[in-house]
């Protein structure tokens, strides 16, 4: 993997450090079946390691996000016992780290400005290979809306990383990924940013969440290597799928967690996450499930799925 010699603008986790993990809902509604799947095994991996858990919304597109969503979500993980660490975190909070950090990327020759229109970049499925020349002038990139939006310049090399589940993965960041955007046109931060910063900020140590976002990992690793902070431990996990065979999604309208039933719901994710509770254990409380899921807690046991396998 190529290494970046640049003085880190935040602070870098260092491997001697605690587990510190986290889950990351986005608020666009109610967390369905997959998403208690993820919040409890980002729980279970930072217990059964004595670690840290926080709860961070990313409530980075307002036009996007269901209003009640934020505090539902809450309601919903406590409601299963999973009560998280230290302060929860919001994303529409953390606009000064953002802004600090695109500053400090924007003089260290890691950004640049960009018009391309969505059409202009079908050829190459939405990638983006390469600078443009489109040059902004002195504007500042703290304006909220403007006519070009703030990418990142990544190399044409491999980057890889090792994942607890799916193994080494490792993809061409220019050919395979794409120069990436960090600030839309429309002045919202993109998650690209924001989960690499806020990662930083809470000194997160391990990832646990969905393969849907295997894929964007390596950016991610870069971006962190850009800003002089060390790769993390990351696990992904096979994604639940409906009846036909679609990723459960709020998109897909995936019912949303029944709070009538919250031993049942998480005795099945533990079995979705190939551990082998006794049936009795869906009777009792939620306590209970989770210090069984924690003693028993076996990161083997989890089956990739083929829907994170990157091609
Ligand atoms: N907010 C993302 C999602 O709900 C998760 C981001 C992450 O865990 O890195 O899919």
């Amino acid at each position: 993997m190529p290494s970046l010699s640049q003085k880190s603008i935040l602070l870098p986790t260092t491997p001697s450090q605690p587990y510190r993990g986290r889950f990351a809902p986005t608020p666009t509604g109610p967390l369905h079946f997959g998403s208690l799947v993820a919040a409890l095994a980002s729980y279970l991996d930072a217990k059964a390691h004595q670690g840290v858990w926080l709860l961070r919304i990313e409530d980075l597109d307002p036009p996007r996000e269901d209003p009640s969503a934020h505090a539902l979500i809450q309601q919903q993980v406590e409601a299963h016992g999973l009560l998280w660490d230290e302060t929860l975190i919001s994303q529409s909070q953390q606009s000064t780290h953002y802004e600090a950090t695109l500053r400090w990327l924007r003089e260290h020759g890691h950004l640049f400005a960009c018009q391309c229109s969505r059409s202009k970049l079908k050829p190459t499925q939405g990638r983006h290979l390469g600078r443009c020349s489109f040059d902004p002038g002195g504007a500042p990139s703290s304006s909220s809306e403007s006519d070009f939006a703030w990418r990142l310049s990544v190399p044409d090399s491999e980057w890889s990383f090792h994942d607890r589940v799916y193994g080494e993965v490792s993809q061409n960041l220019l050919r395979d990924v794409g120069d990436q955007v960090l600030k839309r046109r429309d002045g919202f931060y993109a998650y690209q940013l924001a989960v690499v910063v806020d990662d930083i900020q809470s000194n997160i140590s391990h990832v646990v969440r969905g393969a849907d976002l295997l894929d964007n990992t390596a950016r991610q690793c870069y971006l962190r290597a850009c800003l002089g902070a060390e790769p993390l431990t990351y696990l992904h996990l096979p994604l639940a799928t409906n009846a036909a065979g679609q990723k459960l999604s709020k998109q897909n309208k995936a019912e949303p967690l029944d709070l009538n039933s919250v031993s049942q719901n998480l005795f099945r994710a533990l079995r979705f996450l190939g551990q082998q509770p006794p049936s009795a254990l869906a009777q009792e409380p939620s306590s209970t499930i989770l210090e069984w899921g924690i003693e028993h807690w076996d990161t083997s046991l989890i089956r990739p799925s083929d829907d994170g396998l990157i091609n």
